[in-house]
């Protein structure tokens, strides 16, 4: 479950965040996550609840921005969003795809006072 180790290493970078502004608790973290990153928001909802509980970051927010994949066939050129995992062009049937967006992973907000 690399869920939890993620977000223990976001645990830690928003400690130290806090700690850097002299600030008392973590009310919220916003996280942009592609769909293809490999991540399942559902498991990081749960590893949150778990990694969080701790007094600086208890009752702090998990806010997820999803984002959806977006992708370029490399023969024809055309830009389309695949339903699945298999990144096939719906125009030529082609593979050859290249990644625009979907692969996000940041941490783009915390709010700690
Ligand atoms: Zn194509």
């Amino acid at each position: 479950m690399h869920e939890l180790a993620l977000m223990q290493e976001l645990q830690r970078i928003a400690l130290e965040a806090a700690a850097a502004e002299g600030a008392q608790r973590i009310h919220s973290l916003r996280l942009r996550l592609g769909r293809l990153c490999g991540v399942d928001p559902d498991a990081l909802r749960f590893a949150f609840e778990v990694v969080m509980a701790d007094e600086v970051a208890a009752g702090a927010r998990l806010e997820l921005e999803l984002v959806p994949t977006l992708c370029r066939c490399g023969p024809c050129g055309a830009p389309f969003e695949p339903e699945d995992v298999i990144l096939a062009c719906p125009r030529c049937g082609s593979l050859a795809a290249e990644v625009l967006a979907g692969r996000e992973l940041e941490l783009i907000a915390l709010e700690v006072s």
